[in-house]
């Protein structure tokens, strides 16, 4: 094996390594990486100490769009383009980097991690295949994550609008005219989205 191989696949593996660590499933890891599927098997029972859980990635985009889902997707997202576009980071280290700092940022803001690695993975995808879209609130600028040709004129984000029984998970897409005033924002995340 040449040298050059060589470090391509100790990269590979190492992006594997990171991965796992963070909690992919074993569909993630054959997706984002050349390895065998034998490899990463045993790469994610030396890591985790367990085989790699068996069942389906969750596919729908609905689960993104709820509102409390919804706000951790989108800080996700941002934070995932900003590294790209800002560092100049390739696609797949930005992915890791992101989940990350926002993995940091909720543990910092004593909130649960709603959004889990591969969830966040499945989201990357979901843009990728033009299955959703960013739009922009019209009352705090920020850029969240909405369903692809989903209207933009008059959107309002879940954290200047929450659902009037916050905790509760439900679609944004409702009339503007049963809402109650807007309360305030739940986590302060709405600054780091704009
Ligand atoms: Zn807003």
């Amino acid at each position: 094996m040449s040298s050059k191989s060589l470090l391509a696949e100790m990269r590979q593996v190492q992006l594997a390594i990171d991965l796992i660590e963070l909690g992919a499933r074993l569909q993630v890891l054959e997706t984002e990486t050349d390895l065998s599927r034998a490899r990463l098997i045993r790469l994610f029972k030396e890591i985790r100490g367990m085989s790699p859980p068996k069942g389906m990635l969750p596919f729908s985009t609905d689960w993104f769009i709820t509102w409390m889902p919804n706000i951790h997707s989108s800080l996700f997202y941002n934070t995932f383009l900003r590294l790209q576009k800002d560092q100049g980071c390739e696609r797949m280290e930005a992915f890791i980097s992101a989940y990350r700092l926002y993995a940091e940022q909720v543990e910092i803001d004593g909130a649960e991690t709603v959004l889990g690695l591969t969830r966040a993975w499945t989201l990357i995808r979901f843009f990728e295949s033009d299955l959703l879209q960013l739009s922009a609130c019209t009352r705090c600028a920020g850029h969240f994550v909405a369903h692809a040709h989903s209207p933009t004129h008059d959107y309002v984000c879940g954290i200047c609008q929450p659902p009037s029984r916050a905790g509760k998970t439900r679609k944004r897409q409702q009339s503007v005219a049963d809402r109650k005033p807007a309360k305030a924002s739940p986590l302060p995340l709405d600054h780091r989205m704009a």
